[in-house]
């Protein structure tokens, strides 16, 4: 996947995607990522890219024509005839909330482009005309694009089929639903998550500073180790993330663990 970065801050990006499965990732070319210097587009002497907002209010909003003229330098249609292979993205916190499924839909392309705004925003005509869609990363205000777009590109690189070493480990994480394996897979797999959060990991030493890891994990018991990380998981969406339960399909044996969850936190036991 090609992905371009728009950003008045292209220094930024030094260190955020150098590291870990990204950075792999463009070693191998799983993907090409090119930042783009926005003032390169600007025309007068100060490389001015903002200016004021008409009808007045605080702050200086992006102005457009160094953004269009910044996309209209790549190799990308015009809106109107881009194909479903190629995105341009506008980060905004007015946009679509950015999550896992949105991060699989991204995933799928040949080509994205994320343009980060800074300051009040970036000239409405953007989302408008130029960019197909707006993503946000959660519902709060950042002071610039950057941080986001460097959240999608992680979150999307390691998605890219031959990012991860072991794809059955993205399959098996918190918020991946429908994914599961097949049950022949192993002990694990009928802990892939199934929109659930990912259960609680644990590695050497077996005791450390009195902290004992859960005897079950080194039980060597496959089938109470896979109940163990089910009821988990459960536990753990089931305490901060209640919402997600809405969307998981339970078999038999979740309902059941899930009565016991809350019979345990009643004090009941059965
Ligand atoms: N006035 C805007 C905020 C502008 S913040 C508003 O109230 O919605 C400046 C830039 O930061 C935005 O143009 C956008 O590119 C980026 N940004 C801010 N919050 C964001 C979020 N939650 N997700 C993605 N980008 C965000």
């Amino acid at each position: 996947m090609k992905i371009d970065i728009v950003t008045i801050f292209p220094d930024f990006f030094r260190g955020p995607l150098d590291y870990g499965i990204v950075r792999r990732a463009k070693e191998a070319g799983v993907v090409t990522i090119e930042i783009h210097d926005l003032r390169a587009f600007a025309h007068d002497r100060h490389r001015t890219v903002d200016d004021r907002p008409f009808g007045g209010g605080e702050g200086m909003v992006l102005k457009p024509e160094p953004i269009f003229e910044c996309i209209e330098s790549m190799e990308i249609a015009p809106r109107d005839q881009r194909g479903a292979a190629q995105s341009v993205i506008l980060l905004s916190a007015q946009g679509r909330r950015f999550d896992q499924t949105v991060a699989q839909e991204l995933a799928a392309l040949d080509r994205m482009v994320l343009i980060c705004g800074r300051y009040e925003g970036v000239d409405e005509r953007i989302g408008e005309f130029l960019a197909d869609r707006e993503i946000s990363i959660g519902d709060y205000v950042l002071s610039g694009g950057e941080l986001g777009a460097a959240v999608i590109v992680d979150t999307v690189t390691r998605l890219i089929p031959g990012a991860v070493g072991n794809e059955a480990s993205t399959r098996q994480e918190s918020f991946t639903a429908g994914s599961g394996l097949p049950a022949s897979e192993g002990p694990d797999s009928t802990c892939t998550s199934g929109g659930l959060l990912d259960y609680p990991h644990y590695t050497r030493p077996a005791e450390f500073r009195g902290m004992p890891v859960p005897q079950v994990l080194v039980s060597g018991n496959h089938d109470e180790i896979r109940r163990w990380r089910r009821k988990s998981a459960l536990e753990k969406t089931l305490r901060n993330r209640p919402d997600l339960l809405d969307g998981v399909e339970l078999s038999e044996e979740d309902k059941h663990l899930l009565a016991q969850i809350r019979a345990e936190e009643k004090g009941i036991a059965i």
